[in-house]
């Protein structure tokens, strides 16, 4: 792992500046310390976030296409340096190295996608009632953007807003997960070198702050920061939302999934299977989309749950191990407490289970788990929490009315998916179910940057990516000009006559 750790390492050619014994950044692959952090003080963010409203009112200046130039050239680095990226961001978060590749190839999209954005961010013409008046929307840089991420996508979720924030004409503030701090420190390395050679970018543009909680509450806080794009827990995002709210601040929230896919008697199981378990054991079960449900036809139950055993006994067999290693598709968790919540979690449902498959611990260094698959004869309230680790449950249902009303019982409303050859199926699904996305003979997870990213409920509300998502970082204005000679007409006729 060492020589890999250099390079990645190398990255972040300042990195003596940031350490400090304040926080121990650990690798999942094996538990090892990665290196210890400096963590931000109170009047060191309180710093950063004046320079970054100094760099908004510079940057906002810029013409989008110059500011779309800046994040062009982000993303060719980023692709001459995709491989190492990639093991950086699997050292830190234990994703295998396929999927971390997948993470920063995301970044590269989104800088293409931000790239095209930075000379269509249009407004509207408006047709005014009133004789010689023009209305037009005109949308406007925001602001500072206060970016908090979660661990499991440790550099891509920044990307979709830095990338779009940075077009609007938006200087960003990124306030990553204290579990997964060195990716970030690489991403700002990378972003600080295509800087020093674009002279219309302001001196802190984008900036990274290193904290916890207590420096995600600071930059919630701050009314010089405008938007709040906070990812992470159910938990965390109620107390952001209402933070940022309370001084009447923008927040857009990501928040926790609890995503389900209905296999219906018409399904193709060769699509089906593959789907369930890439989603349910993919990134050792770690995405916001991960598939948490399965909720299967009775006709087919007893198949889809006697194929998915089989082959939940291959992956324990051979598949679980370092995600540095091309044939492992099942890395570790990302600490101790994920174990733990995932044991609390099948101790709960484990009374009312027809029955539970794996879940025990792997031994080797790191926390490495069987992914566990749950047979419940009947829904439950007891799985309406997200559990963040491989934990997967089988429910029977009967009709399809039945399948959607399980299907939608959870708080949350992420990602949601259909397998069915039954167009009539797939269009009641598609109306019916309350998530934010909703696909169908295409499992919950791996999302491309193109459509807008989120779901309802307890995930948050919140849009990001593609689509227009990009009008979160702007502000809209409405502005009516007279051309005319003559007194204009007030709106409505309202006659309002001095003389
Ligand atoms: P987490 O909520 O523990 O932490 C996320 C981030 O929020 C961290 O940077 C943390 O320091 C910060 N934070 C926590 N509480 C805060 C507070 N009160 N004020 C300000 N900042 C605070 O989440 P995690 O364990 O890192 O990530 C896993 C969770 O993230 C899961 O619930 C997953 O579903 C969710 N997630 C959602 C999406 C999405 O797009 N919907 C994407 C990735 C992850």
């Amino acid at each position: 792992m060492n020589a890999s750790l250099d390079r990645s390492l190398g990255l972040i050619p300042n990195l003596d500046q940031f350490l400090g014994s304040d926080l121990p950044v650990t690798s999942p692959v094996d538990g090892s310390v990665l290196a210890t952090l400096r963590i931000d003080t109170a009047a060191e963010i309180d710093a950063k976030i004046a320079k970054s409203q100094e760099a908004f009112h510079a940057w906002r200046e810029v013409p989008g296409p110059i500011r779309g130039e800046l994040v062009r050239r982000y993303g060719e680095k980023l692709r001459s340096v995709k491989e190492e990226l990639a093991r950086l961001v699997t050292l830190e978060c234990g994703k295998i190295l396929e999927e971390g590749r997948g993470e920063v190839q995301e970044m590269i999209d989104i800088c293409d996608f931000a790239v095209g954005l930075s000379r269509q961010l249009y407004g509207l013409t408006i047709a005014s009632e009133r004789p010689n008046h023009i209305m037009q929307e005109n949308w406007l840089p925001l602001g500072p953007v206060g970016i908090i991420s979660a661990f499991n996508f440790p550099v891509a979720v920044w990307a979709w807003n830095s990338a779009l924030g940075l077009v609007c004409g938006d200087s960003c503030l990124w306030k990553p997960s204290e579990k997964t701090p060195l990716t970030a420190l690489a991403c700002q390395a990378l972003l600080e070198d295509v800087i020093k050679d674009f002279p219309q970018a302001p001196a802190g543009l984008s900036q990274v702050i290193i904290g916890a909680l207590d420096a995600g509450k600071q930059l919630v806080d701050d009314p010089r920061v405008p938007l709040i794009s906070a990812t992470g827990s159910t938990r965390m995002g109620k107390d952001v939302g209402q933070r940022v709210a309370a001084r009447f601040g923008r927040s857009l929230l990501e928040l926790g999934g609890n995503n389900a896919m209905i296999i219906t008697p018409s399904a193709d199981l060769g699509i089906a299977i593959p789907s369930i378990l890439f989603g349910a054991v993919g990134t050792a079960g770690q995405r916001c989309t991960s598939t948490r449900r399965v909720i299967v036809h009775r006709s087919l139950f007893d198949q889809v749950y006697n194929t998915l055993a089989t082959a939940y006994g291959q992956i324990w067999e051979s598949k679980i191990g370092s995600p540095l290693e091309s044939t492992t598709l099942v890395g570790p968790l990302i600490d101790e407490a994920a174990f733990d919540l995932m044991q609390a979690a099948i101790e709960r449902i484990r009374p009312v289970a027809a029955e539970v498959l794996g879940g025990e611990r792997v031994d080797r260094p790191g926390v490495y788990v069987r992914p566990a698959l749950v047979k419940l004869s009947a829904d439950s309230r007891l799985i309406d929490n997200e559990t963040f680790a491989p934990l997967t449950y089988v429910i029977p249902y009967d009709t399809l009315e039945e399948a959607l009303a399980i299907h939608n019982a959870v708080p949350q409303g992420l990602s949601s998916a259909i397998m069915t050859t039954d167009v009539r199926e797939a269009e009641y699904f598609k109306r019916h179910s309350d998530c934010g996305i909703a696909n169908v003979n295409i499992g919950t997870s791996g999302a491309e940057i193109g459509g807008a990213f989120g779901g309802e409920k307890e995930t948050g509300g919140g849009r990001e990516s593609g689509s227009d998502s990009w009008k979160a970082y702007m502000r809209r204005q409405t502005s009516t000009t007279y051309f005319g000679y003559q007194r204009p007409a007030l709106a409505q006729g309202i006659r309002f006559d001095i003389d």
